[in-house]
C-alpha cells in the first residue's frame, strides 16, 4: 500500500467530522448550542454503544452473557443507530468473520483488484459500496440461527421501522421538552438524529475500511485486519480490530494496558459485571495472547508451555502440602483424644481406688 493510498484513506475518515467540527464552531448560538451538542453527544455514545456492546460483543460475538431485558434494551438501542435490524446485522458480521478478506466476505477492501484503481474501489466498497451491493444476504438460517429462536429479539428486528422514527424523533423531543421551542426541537432532530446518525455510521464503516487496510498487527492471524489506536476513542474501543479478529470472542478489544484504556466498550463491560447485570464475561489469558503473536509463536508457545507446567507442579506441590497438613492435623487431634481419654481413665480409676480406700466421693457431695 503506498503513501498515497493512505493519505486518501485518512483524508476520506477525517474530513467529515473535521467539518462537522467546524461548522458547529461556525454556528456557535446559531444553529447549535450546549444543550443540542449534549443531546449529539449522548445520543451518539448510547447508539454506538448499542452496536458495540449489544449488536456487536454480545450478540454477534456472545462474549457475555445477561438478562434478557438487557438484551431487548441492547438490541433497541443498536437499532437506533439506524445500521440495519439487529438479525441482519449479526448475520452480514459473522459471515465477515467466517470468510475474513476472501471471496463471500461481505465488506472486504481487498478483493477489488489490484493497483491503486483496485485499493480504491475496495476501500469504497468496505466503507459504503457493499450497502448498496452485499448488506443483508448473509443467509439468516445459517449464521443467526441463535436469534431466530429468540421470540423478543425477532420481534425488535421486525420493529425496525420503528426504531428509525424513535432514534430520529426522540432527540427532537427532549430538545423540545428541555428548551420549550419549535426551533430547538429541529435542532434536536438535526444534530441529534441526521448528523449523529452520520458520524456513527461513518465510524462504524471506517472499522470495515480503514481496519481492514491501514495500521498495525501482531497476532498470527491469515487477514488483513488493523489495529488503528487514532479511532479508538470514537469507535468506542473497535478499532483494536485485530486483537478482536485474533480473539473474537473476547469481551475486550484492547489487549494491552494501553488499549484496554481506550476502548471505552471494554470499559462498560468491566462496570456492567461489576455491578451484576452482565456475567460469563470472555477472557483472553496473557499466554493465550503471547502464544498467537506473530513471528515468536512457536517460542512463546514453548515459554507458555513451560509456565504453565511449572503452574501445574506449584499447584500440585501446595495440594501436597495442605494434605500433609491436614492429616497432621487430624494425628495431633486423635492423639490428644487418646491422651485425654488416657487421663479420663486414670482420673476414675484413681476415683475408684479413692473410694475403695474410704476416701472422699469422686461425685461430689
Ligand atoms: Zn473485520
Ligand atoms: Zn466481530
Amino acid at each position: 500500500m503506498t503513501r498515497v493510498h493512505k493519505f486518501t484513506n485518512l483524508l476520506g475518515v477525517a474530513l467529515p467530522p473535521a467539518a462537522l467540527v467546524l461548522g458547529i464552531v461556525l454556528l456557535w448560538h446559531r444553529a447549535i448550542g450546549p444543550l443540542v451538542l449534549a443531546i449529539l453527544l449522548v445520543s451518539y455514545v448510547l447508539t454506538a454503544g448499542g452496536i458495540t456492546l449489544g449488536y456487536h460483543r454480545l450478540f454477534t460475538h456472545r462474549s457475555f452473557q445477561t438478562s434478557a431485558p438487557m438484551r431487548a434494551v441492547l438490541a433497541i438501542i443498536g437499532s437506533m443507530a439506524l445500521e440495519g435490524s439487529v438479525i441482519t446485522w449479526v448475520a452480514d458480521h459473522r459471515k465477515h468473520h467466517t470468510f475474513t478478506d476472501q471471496e463471500g466476505d461481505p465488506h472486504s477492501p481487498h478483493l477489488a483488484g489490484p493497483g491503486f484503481g483496485g485499493a480504491i474501489k475496495g476501500l469504497w466498497h468496505a466503507h459504503m459500496g457493499w450497502l448498496f451491493e452485499s448488506v443483508g444476504q448473509a443467509e439468516q438460517e445459517r449464521y443467526a440461527p441463535d436469534l431466530l429462536k429468540d421470540p423478543t429479539i425477532r420481534r425488535i428486528d421486525r420493529l425496525f421501522p420503528l426504531w428509525i422514527v424513535l432514534s430520529l424523533g426522540l432527540p427532537g423531543l427532549i430538545a423540545f421538552a428541555i428548551a420549550g421551542t419549535w426551533w430547538a426541537a429541529l435542532m434536536g432532530v438535526v444534530w441529534g438524529g441526521l448528523v449523529r446518525v452520520f458520524l456513527v455510521h461513518h465510524i462504524t464503516w471506517s472499522i470495515n475500511s480503514v481496519c481492514h487496510f491501514f495500521g498495525n498487527r501482531r497476532f498470527d492471524v491469515e487477514d488483513e485486519s488493523r489495529n488503528v489506536f487514532w479511532l479508538a476513542p470514537f469507535s468506542l474501543g473497535e478499532s483494536w480490530h485485530h486483537n478482536h479478529h485474533a480473539f473474537p470472542t473476547s469481551a475486550f478489544h484492547g489487549l494491552r494496558l494501553g488499549e484496554r484504556l481506550t476502548d471505552p466498550t471494554g470499559l462498560m463491560i468491566l462496570l456492567l459485571e461489576r455491578l451484576g447485570l452482565i456475567w460469563n464475561v470472555v477472557r483472553v489469558s496473557p499466554e493465550r495472547q503471547a502464544a498467537k503473536l506473530a513471528g515468536a509463536a512457536s517460542t512463546v508457545r514453548t515459554v507458555a508451555t513451560d509456565a504453565a507446567t511449572s503452574a501445574k507442579l506449584a499447584a500440585a506441590n501446595a495440594r501436597h502440602a495442605a494434605t500433609g497438613a491436614a492429616s497432621s492435623a487430624r494425628f495431633a487431634a486423635s492423639e490428644a483424644a487418646a491422651n485425654a481419654k488416657h487421663a479420663a481413665a486414670h482420673a476414675g480409676q484413681a476415683a475408684i481406688d479413692s473410694v475403695a480406700s474410704g476416701g472422699a466421693d469422686p461425685v461430689g457431695a
